[in-house]
């Protein structure tokens, strides 16, 4: 048993309104077009639909752009033109690859600022988690990717590799860019053309993402772009031309696209929810802790597919987290997304907010004790304030059912192995965080626990070299690393 905790309550300093922030705006330009067509065949395309949609900002409730909504001949067009590029770009040499791969990470860098406002405007995250983490982490999975197209045969030595084809790939709204690069750098570096949707409620840095493939020349129909919502979806996943598909999104539509792929030979990989467990033994840095179960929960206002959003703790600190956790909230600042202070920026879309707002109901009238800081919220806009829910069992929705929103179920336990019983105990296996002292602990749990990514005294750390992916519900196929890589590429 480790040394008793001295009872030492923390002290918290709390000067209500006296001291507010000054606003801290961001106002670089985002350079964000009215209206923006699809992109095939390396041209910016009228939809033949002839219709669009609008895009708001979540901060505010204001239009942002209009969106082009391909319809089946928009999405045939742009599979057209990938397959016509994939004769040419899958024997360009890897080498040569890789050097549109690097151009379009140092464009991508070069305007950094300016996507970072974008996609903060357009999606509701912080200014301050799109550029110090959206932004460069997608420019990096370009540079990683880029190292790899020339030297594939290291990826599988002795054997030869060579691309699956015309791969079509859907985005959720969550990590706009960030899924973009997640899904085309790869696919680019093993010689397969792509057709992606971006989400419906988040299209527009795809959209300018458009204009860095023109910079760097890469040659047309490598990439194309078709935005709109699931019909949009539907008709990518049923082309024949399809040699994979490769989806981030929800379980259900995950579901769906794996009955509707059965029996074909298209190659499917798929990234959807997740219902992780962050587990904090009594022997762990509790600060710590509680610094990553807030990082864990409430970046990206939780829409996080491997969001730490059960918190398991041991009984015996169960009080001191706690009480740690409801004081840190209370400096958390929600607001303006755009705003450099800001900690929790705006829920994605109306639908988005409904859902979080039915399942945190849910939590009170199934018992749970609910937590949450006094905090004003803009008049305007989806906003949600971070909440705690106590006493929670394993049974309430809120501890099975993904929220995908600020709002965190702490469970207990009283030893290792009832720890790793709960945190398995869900459909779900994508993500586990554990916070102890004890390194052997660590490497047990990491064994123990079905979870694609164990953290261990942290939360929320990706690299494109480190893979990343699901087990059971939250689905199969990895991106990042070397198993990811693979995922584009077929033995010949
Ligand atoms: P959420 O429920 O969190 O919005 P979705 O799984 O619905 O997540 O969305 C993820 C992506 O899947 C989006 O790009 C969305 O447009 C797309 N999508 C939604 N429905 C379908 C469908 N039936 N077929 C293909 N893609 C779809």
């Amino acid at each position: 048993m480790p040394a008793k905790r001295p009872n030492n309550p923390a002290r918290e300093l709390l000067f209500g309104d006296l001291w507010e922030y000054d606003p801290a705006p961001e106002t670089a330009p985002a350079h964000i077009a009215p209206r923006y067509d699809l992109f095939i065949n390396g041209q910016f395309t009228a939809p033949k639909s002839k219709k669009w949609f609008d895009s708001i900002s979540p901060g505010n409730e204001q239009k942002v752009s209009e969106i082009a909504l391909a319809n089946e001949a928009d999405v045939n067009a742009a599979f057209a033109a990938a397959t016509a590029a994939f004769s040419k770009w899958s024997k360009t040499s890897g080498a040569e690859r890789g050097k549109y791969l690097y151009r379009i990470a140092r464009l991508l860098q070069d305007r950094a600022r300016e996507f970072a406002v974008a996609e903060t405007i357009d999606g509701g995250k912080p200014i301050r988690e799109s550029r110090d983490f959206d932004v460069p982490v997608a420019a990096a999975h370009f540079f990683y990717h880029a190292g790899w197209a020339d030297k594939l045969a290291y990826a599988a030595p002795g054997r030869t590799l060579a691309p699956l084809g015309v791969v079509g790939q859907i985005i959720p709204w969550n990590f706009p860019l960030l899924m973009l690069a997640w899904k085309i750098a790869p696919a680019l570096a093993c010689g397969n053309t792509v057709i992606l949707k971006p989400a419906e409620t988040t299209s527009v840095t795809a959209m300018k993402f458009c204009s860095i493939l023109q910079d760097a020349g890469l040659p047309p129909g490598v990439v194309n772009i078709v935005t709109g919502a699931g019909d949009t979806g539907t008709n990518i996943i049923h082309h024949p031309a399809a040699a994979k598909i490769a989806f981030t999104g929800s379980t259900a539509i995950g579901k769906f696209i794996q009955r509707t792929l059965a029996g074909t030979d298209k190659r499917l990989t798929l990234e959807l929810g997740g219902k992780a467990a962050n587990i904090v033994f009594e022997d762990a840095p509790i600060d710590q802790a509680v610094e990553g179960i807030v990082n864990g929960i409430f970046f990206n206002q939780g829409h996080v597919c491997c969001a730490g959003s059960r918190l398991l703790v041991q009984e015996s600190v169960a009080d001191e987290v706690l009480r740690k956790l409801k004081m840190r909230l209370r400096h958390l600042r929600v607001g303006d997304p755009l705003d450099k202070n800001t900690d929790i920026g705006a829920i994605n879309s109306r639908k988005q907010l409904e859902k979080i707002q039915e399942l945190v109901k849910s939590g009170v009238q199934e018992g749970a004790e609910i937590h949450q800081p006094a905090c004003k919220l803009p008049k305007r806009g989806f906003y949600f304030a971070p909440t705690l829910f106590s006493n929670v069992s394993l049974s309430h929705r809120i501890a099975r059912e993904e929220i995908f929103g600020p709002v965190l179920s702490i469970l207990t336990f009283r030893t290792p192995e009832e720890a790793v019983e709960k945190a398995n105990n869900t459909p779900y296996g994508l993500s586990a965080g554990v916070w102890t002292d004890k390194g052997s602990r660590i490497l047990k749990m990491s064994t123990e626990l079905k979870a694609g990514v164990v953290w261990a005294n942290t939360y929320n750390k990706f690299d494109p070299a480190s893979p990343f992916g699901g087990y059971k519900e939250s689905g199969f196929g990895r991106e990042g690393g070397k198993q990811g890589l693979l995922d584009y590429a077929q033995i010949v």
